[in-house]
């Protein structure tokens, strides 16, 4: 059976309520079919690695009280949704990421300047501490998951910060690794893929959602989810815009339009993978997991155009 593709992006995951629903989405959707997730990193994280960056090239961060911060918040997530021995063995890989982010800001702090590969590996740690979190809370509630590292599904041109990705690569790496979906939940990390050399290369901010098109895109899903903080895609910015209207229904031409346009709540490019596929993406709000939504697909019912919603 076709797989379905979940993503959550940083505010679905970033405190204990709603990553217990995101969680609990992923156990039932997965009662009725194999299912995928892809996760960014918990809210404002990559932010902070971006400042990060910038402190420790100027000399005024603290590597080690940096990443110890980060180390507490994602602990406190872990006590929430994994308490005891599963969440002490996910605290040992958070461990290990964090200690070469350590690495890396001392070097940068050290040099006074950033490579771009070091940059990308430093803004790509928010995920590969993310999906630890979300599989260990899977696996606390029954559902046996692992966290996979997208650099061994997704193989970009290896142009640090916005690579391109080549989907036919990914399309075979993909579905050679994620082969077990019967019988383990892959959580993938969202934002980045391999270059060439197997150098962690990020797809652009925002690109986790391109991250979920491209794997359900590589395994032929059936469907991908977007959860997102607002009830779908919006005629303009909900948060801004208290005029904004809810589209529930949308073709991959008419979202692809609106997500180069900012509709922040799609990555722009990552309608493309999609569309070309077929396989509709339903974007829909983790604070309010029986609105509607938006769902994206080939065709809207006749005589329904874009316009008619700006009207
Ligand atoms: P996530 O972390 O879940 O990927 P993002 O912050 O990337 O979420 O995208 C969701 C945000 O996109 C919303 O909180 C909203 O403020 C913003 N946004 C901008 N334009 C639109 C739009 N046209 N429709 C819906 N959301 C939009
Ligand atoms: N965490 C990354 C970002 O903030 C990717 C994403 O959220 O889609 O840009
Ligand atoms: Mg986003």
């Amino acid at each position: 059976m076709s797989p379905r593709v979940l993503k959550f992006g940083g505010t679905s995951v970033g405190s204990a309520g709603p990553l217990a629903v995101a969680l609990k989405l992923v156990a039932e959707a997965r009662t009725e079919r194999p299912v995928v997730v892809v996760a960014s990193a918990l809210a404002g994280v990559t932010n902070q690695l971006i400042e990060a960056l910038g402190s420790a090239r100027d000399g005024a961060l603290d590597p080690a009280a940096f990443t110890a911060a980060l180390a507490g918040r994602h602990r406190e997530l872990l006590a929430a949704v994994a308490p005891g021995p599963l969440g002490a063995t996910a605290t040992l890989a958070l461990r290990r990421t964090l200690a070469e982010v350590e690495v890396l800001l001392g070097s940068i702090r050290h040099s006074g300047r950033i490579a771009p590969v070091t940059a990308d590996r430093v803004l790509a740690a928010g995920e590969r501490l993310s999906v630890l979190v979300f599989a260990a809370g899977l696996t606390a509630l029954g559902v046996p998951a692992e966290a996979v590292d997208a650099t061994e599904l997704i193989a970009t041109d290896g142009r640090f910060g916005e690579a391109e990705v080549d989907e036919a690569e990914t399309g075979r790496r993909t579905r050679q690794r994620l082969s077990r979906l019967a019988e383990v939940v892959p959580v993938v990390t969202g934002f980045f893929g391999a270059g060439p050399g197997g150098e962690t290369t990020l797809l652009g901010r925002g690109g986790s959602d391109t991250s979920a098109t491209l794997v359900a895109a590589a395994l032929g899903a059936e469907r991908v989810e977007i959860w997102s903080d607002v009830d779908g895609v919006f005629t303009a910015d909900p948060r801004h815009c208290p005029e904004a209207r809810l589209l529930p229904q949308l073709s991959f031409e008419q979202a692809a339009l609106l997500a180069e346009a900012g509709a922040k709540v799609l990555h722009p490019k990552s309608v493309a993978p999609a569309a070309r596929h077929g396989i509709p993406i339903w974007v829909r709000n983790t604070f309010s997991p029986l609105s509607v939504g938006t769902w994206i697909s080939a065709e809207l019912p006749a005589g329904r155009e874009l316009s008619d919603a700006f009207a």
